[in-house]
């Protein structure tokens, strides 16, 4: 049967899997959902002896149904590859009372390329089965690792294009060198004078532009969106708590349909969503802790009903999850209102004018399988400390806030179900931060001189993506104000 998606905020338009990837964003603004969530049906011994590459076409054949099973497998063969440095893709450490699900073993060693690695394929494929004959420009906002992962998903892949916006003074130095030495002719990278959130709502509004659509048009292009509104990304991150259950499953560390926590130090709610939506296909999840750093607009949210991004904007040593608007709460409060698309736009139009809105107590019962909480700076650093002095075991900085965050809800609610903190990056990516929270000795040192230091004490090797960096020149130095994204835009494309 035929799984048709429509739109967030309103009624009128239903689409296919492939054309709501193609677009990103519904014309009225909204998020593209599932009109239901299939269900995983489907034993857990079969799952439990699948590889990686199969519990994804499992997971994606249910959503995608407009693909072919020889176009989803292609995409998965071409995703989930050498570009990753585990055959597992995704291994699961036990450290601390806890399983860290490492997803950083991609390309760019964040979570990101779980779901960016196959997007492109998704996305190319989708342009191939709806006759779309123009070049597909893909604009991205960035708190640091979807840039990265995005430019390396697209990078001279044919018909496509990507600009990539982030904040300049608002990523880590390894995020930003990552980014601006990035090659492929199709590729632009620009650092913007404001924060996340400002490069978030310029790239909304170049969506929203008519007449900017119009004159695209003209010149053979359209845009559509890497970030985490787009459902070709969301549901490629179904895949690995699926993944991750079946294994704990065959390596007897759960029985069967035992349920089991999942901790997600979240930004914009596009990670804990899967996780959400993994739960309503079927798997047994109980409870969704979602971790926040100091930005903790969703602890406030899911401890008082009211979402109020009236606040002071903080910058942490996570800043991938330095946000105050979290793009993918839409999906959620949706299916909280019954999916019902007028009371969700009403909401989200509260938003955008007053930056805030209140949740109905109807709505509020429906978030009973949340639970919100955040870590300061400070119980962030010490938990890398302690993590590494305990086991010998160095997370990064997300990863940590979600370790706090998790240690938090045992304490508070004496819950032992087995929980798997989503493991968010690689502690190399943030190596400053984390190698500072260990011992302030290392303060002194170089950023590269630091990543020799961090493999020397954790014993694990220095990842391709940082080796790579080393010595890589810088390929992209536009800084631009965000008014002026639009003509940067137009400019790159020649129009
Ligand atoms: C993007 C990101 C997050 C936040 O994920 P969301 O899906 O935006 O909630 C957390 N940690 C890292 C390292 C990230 O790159």
């Amino acid at each position: 049967m035929e799984l048709l998606y429509k739109s967030t905020r309103s009624e009128n338009e239903t689409v296919t899997a492939s054309q709501a990837i193609l677009k990103g964003l519904a014309d009225d603004g909204g998020l593209f959902v599932p009109t239901e969530i299939p269900v995983l049906d489907i034993d857990m011994d079969t799952l439990a002896a699948m590889s990686y590459q199969q519990v994804a076409y499992e997971v994606m054949k249910r959503f995608f149904t407009d693909y072919t099973e020889e176009e989803l497998k292609r995409c998965i063969e071409k995703a989930y590859d050498s570009k990753f440095d585990t055959d597992e893709i995704a291994p699961i450490v036990k450290a601390d009372g806890a399983y860290y699900l490492e997803l950083f073993h991609g390309a760019t060693i964040a979570f990101k390329d779980m779901a960016l690695s196959i997007l492109p394929h998704l996305l190319t494929t989708a342009a191939k089965k709806n006759n779309v004959k123009n070049e597909i420009v893909i604009l991205t906002a960035t708190s640091g690792d979807t840039g990265k992962a995005a430019l390396a998903g697209f990078a001279d892949v044919e018909g496509t294009r990507i600009v990539v916006f982030y904040p300049k003074d608002g990523v880590s130095p390894i995020q930003e060198k990552q980014m601006v030495t990035q090659k492929g002719a199709n590729t632009m990278v620009v650092g913007i004078n404001g924060n996340f959130d400002d490069a978030q709502s310029g790239v909304k509004a170049m969506f929203n532009d008519k007449e900017l659509e119009a004159s695209m048009e003209k010149e053979g292009f359209q845009f559509s969106s890497a970030n985490s509104i787009n459902i070709g990304r969301l549901v490629p991150q179904i895949v690995y708590y699926v993944y991750a259950y079946a294994k704990l499953y065959a390596n007897d560390e759960i029985s069967k349909d035992e349920k089991i926590n999942v901790v997600v130090p979240t930004g914009n709610f596009g990670n804990i969503l899967a996780a959400y939506y993994a739960k309503n296909m079927g798997l047994p999840i109980d409870k969704l802790i979602c971790a926040s750093n100091d930005n903790k607009v969703l602890y406030d949210f899911f401890r008082t009903g009211s979402y109020d991004r009236n606040r002071e904007f903080i910058l942490t040593t996570s800043p991938s999850m330095d946000i105050l608007i979290s793009s993918n709460l839409e999906r959620l409060i949706y299916r909280i209102a019954g999916s019902d698309a007028t009371k969700n736009k009403e909401l989200m139009s509260l938003l955008s004018g007053s930056g805030k809105y209140e949740i109905t107590d109807s709505m509020k019962t429906e978030l009973a399988d949340f639970y919100g909480n955040y870590a300061s700076e400070e119980e962030t650093a010490a938990v890398i400390k302690q993590i590494y002095e305990d086991t010998n075991y160095v997370i990064d900085t997300h990863t940590a806030v979600a370790a706090s965050v998790y240690k938090k809800y045992k304490a508070e609610t004496k819950d032992e179900t087995k929980a798997v903190i989503a493991s968010t990056a690689s502690p190399y990516k943030f190596a400053r931060s984390v190698m500072d929270a260990i011992d302030n000795k290392y303060d002194s040192m170089g950023d590269f001189e630091l990543i020799d230091e961090l493999s020397r004490i954790s014993g694990v090797e220095v990842p391709q993506a940082i080796e790579e960096i080393r010595d890589a020149k810088v390929l992209h130095d536009t800084v631009c104000e965000v008014d002026e994204m639009p003509a940067v835009v137009t400019k790159f494309l020649g129009m």
